[in-house]
C-alpha cells in the first residue's frame, strides 16, 4: 500500500487552494461566483517582454541554462537591486517561491527555527516545517499596523533561531516596512549574531509610500540577509515561474547545489523574458501601482461602512486584511451562529457568492484577505454583494 513519507504527511492541503475548489464548485453549478482569494495581477505581461521571450525561443536559447541563472540576468539582478552586489551573489529560480525553498533546504536541520510574524503569507510555514524546523509564530495586531515591533523580535530569538522572516510590503496585510522600522528591527539583529534574515520583497513596486529594502536599512547585515524578488507580481508573469534570490556567496553556493539537483535552471526562455522585465520601459510599474492604488481606496472605504468590519489603509501590494471581529457571535438567516472567520468565509461563499481567504490561514483569525487584483467591476459587485450579506445578518 501507498505511503507517505512523514516529512510530506505534515504538509497541509493550503485553505486558499480549499476556497478555490469550493468556489470551481459552486461556478460548475452555474453559479456566478466571484473569486478575490487569489494573489496575482490581473494586466497582463508587457509585450515587450513576451517579443523578448519569443525572440529567445527562435534564436535558439531553448538548452539547458546554467544551475544559476545566465551572467546577464544575474548581472541585471544585481545591477537593479540598489546595493553594491556581485553577480556571483544572485541565484535564479523557477519563482521566488523556489528561492525560498531551496534557502531553507539548504540551511536547516531539525530542531532549528524560524521566527515568522503573523498574519504571514501561507506557504513560509508548510516550506520550513517540511526541513524539521520549527515555526516561531510572533502574532501583530492592527494596532502596531501589523508589523513586528523590535521587543517582540528580541524576546522571540533563542539560540536556535536561524532566520528571521520579513515580508514587505507584506502578504496578506499589504503593511510596509519603513527604513526607520528596518533599522530598529536591525539593531536587535546586531546584537544577535547567529540570525539570519530573509526579507521577501516581491511586491516592492506595488507600493503606495516610499519602499525601503532591508539591505539599504541594514548594509552592515547584508552578510546575513537573503534578498528575495522576482517578476511574478511586478511585472505580472506568475506563469513565467521565475524569481531570484540575492544574498552572501557562500549561502547562494549551498542554495545553487539543492536546486541543481531539482530543477537546474530555471526555463531559459523565462530567463530571457525576465532580462527584459528589468532592463526595457518601466513605466508600467507605475501605472499598474496607480490603478492598484485607486482600486485599494474603494475596497478600503467600501468596507468600512459595512457592520462589524474595521479595515487598516495597506500601504502595499494587492490586498486588505480586514477585521471582522465585530461579524463573529452574529446570526446568519437560518438562525446559526458565525463563530469563527472560517464560518463568515463560508457564508459570504454561499450566500453571497464572493470568494475570500479566513486571516487562520494566515495565522490571524478573527479577520479575511480580500485579493483586489481584479476588475473595478467585479470589485463594485463583490462588495455589494457582501454589504448585502453582513446586512442580513442579525
Ligand atoms: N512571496 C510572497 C509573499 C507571495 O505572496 C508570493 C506569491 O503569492 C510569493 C513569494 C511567490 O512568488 P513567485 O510567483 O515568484 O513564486
Amino acid at each position: 500500500p501507498f505511503r507517505r513519507a512523514q516529512r510530506a504527511a505534515a504538509l497541509s492541503l493550503s485553505e486558499i487552494v480549499r476556497i478555490s475548489e469550493a468556489a470551481r464548485a459552486l461556478q460548475a453549478e452555474g453559479k456566478p461566483v466571484l473569486t478575490f482569494g487569489t494573489g496575482e495581477p490581473d494586466f497582463p505581461t508587457p509585450p515587450h517582454v513576451i517579443d523578448a521571450a519569443m525572440k529567445a525561443a527562435r534564436a535558439g536559447q531553448t538548452t539547458y541554462p546554467p544551475t544559476q541563472g545566465t551572467p546577464a540576468l544575474r548581472k541585471a539582478i544585481a545591477a537593479q537591486a540598489g546595493f553594491d552586489f556581485d553577480p556571483t551573489q544572485v541565484l535564479v529560480s523557477t519563482g521566488a517561491k523556489q528561492v525560498l525553498s531551496n534557502a531553507f533546504q539548504a540551511t536547516l536541520d531539525p530542531g532549528d527555527e524560524v521566527i515568522l510574524p503573523a498574519p504571514y503569507w501561507t506557504s513560509y510555514g508548510d516550506m520550513f516545517t517540511f526541513c524539521g524546523a520549527k515555526q516561531v509564530v510572533v502574532e501583530t495586531s492592527a494596532e502596531t499596523g501589523f508589523l513586528l515591533t523590535p521587543e517582540a523580535l528580541e524576546a522571540a530569538i533563542t539560540d536556535k533561531t536561524r532566520w528571521l522572516l520579513l515580508n514587505t510590503p507584506g502578504n496578506p496585510s499589504g503593511a510596509m516596512y519603513s527604513e526607520a522600522q528596518l533599522a530598529a528591527l536591525a539593531d536587535v539583529l546586531r546584537r544577535h549574531p547567529h540570525v539570519w534574515v530573509i526579507a521577501d520583497e516581491i511586491y516592492q513596486h506595488i507600493a503606495y509610500a516610499p519602499f525601503a529594502s532591508f539591505v539599504s536599512a541594514a548594509p552592515d547585515l547584508a552578510d546575513r540577509t537573503l534578498i528575495v524578488n522576482g517578476v511574478s507580481k511586478a511585472h505580472a508573469m506568475t506563469g513565467w515561474r521565475l524569481g531570484w534570490g540575492i544574498g552572501p556567496a557562500s549561502l547562494i553556493k549551498a542554495m545553487v547545489a539543492v536546486q541543481g539537483q531539482s530543477t537546474s535552471g530555471a526555463s531559459s526562455i523565462s530567463q530571457a523574458a525576465a532580462l527584459a522585465a528589468l532592463t526595457g520601459p518601466q513605466d508600467h510599474l507605475a501605472t499598474r501601482c496607480d490603478a492598484f492604488k485607486s482600486r485599494r481606496d474603494m475596497v478600503v472605504s467600501a468596507l468600512n461602512t459595512m457592520p462589524g468590519l474595521t479595515c487598516p489603509v495597506p500601504e502595499g501590494a494587492f490586498y486588505v486584511f480586514p477585521s471582522c471581529a465585530g461579524t463573529i457571535g452574529r446570526k446568519r438567516p437560518d438562525g446559526s451562529v458565525i463563530e469563527t472567520d472560517a464560518d463568515l468565509c463560508d457564508y459570504l461563499l454561499n450566500e453571497a457568492l464572493v470568494a475570500l481567504v479566513p486571516g487562520r490561514a494566515f495565522g490571524l483569525p478573527g479577520h479575511f484577505r480580500l485579493s483586489y487584483a481584479y476588475s473595478t467591476d467585479n470589485l463594485t459587485e463583490g462588495l455589494a454583494r457582501i454589504s448585502r450579506a453582513l446586512d442580513a445578518l442579525t
